[in-house]
């Protein structure tokens, strides 16, 4: 049982477009759970569109961003 949730967890990829959330931004952001989507959202959102990790961390961004974020088949 805990063998079959592990492969399930890695058989779907999670991704996030930068440009869905509103920049004009080819980068997608990938991960094998949406938490590490959201992670590395808050990474190319400071590192690259100067955003401050206070506003990525806002619930209605967190919200917005996981609202957004898309399985990968
Ligand atoms: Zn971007």
């Amino acid at each position: 049982m805990i063998i079959s949730i592990t492969i399930l967890r890695y058989l779907y990829m999670y991704k996030l477009e930068c440009r869905q959330v509103g920049f004009d931004c080819s980068h997608t952001m990938t991960g094998n759970t949406e938490e590490e989507v959201l992670q590395r959202a808050k990474e190319h959102g400071t590192q690259v569109h100067n955003l401050k990790e206070g506003e990525l961390q806002s619930p209605e961004m967190q919200s917005k961003l996981r609202s957004l974020i898309r399985k990968t088949d």
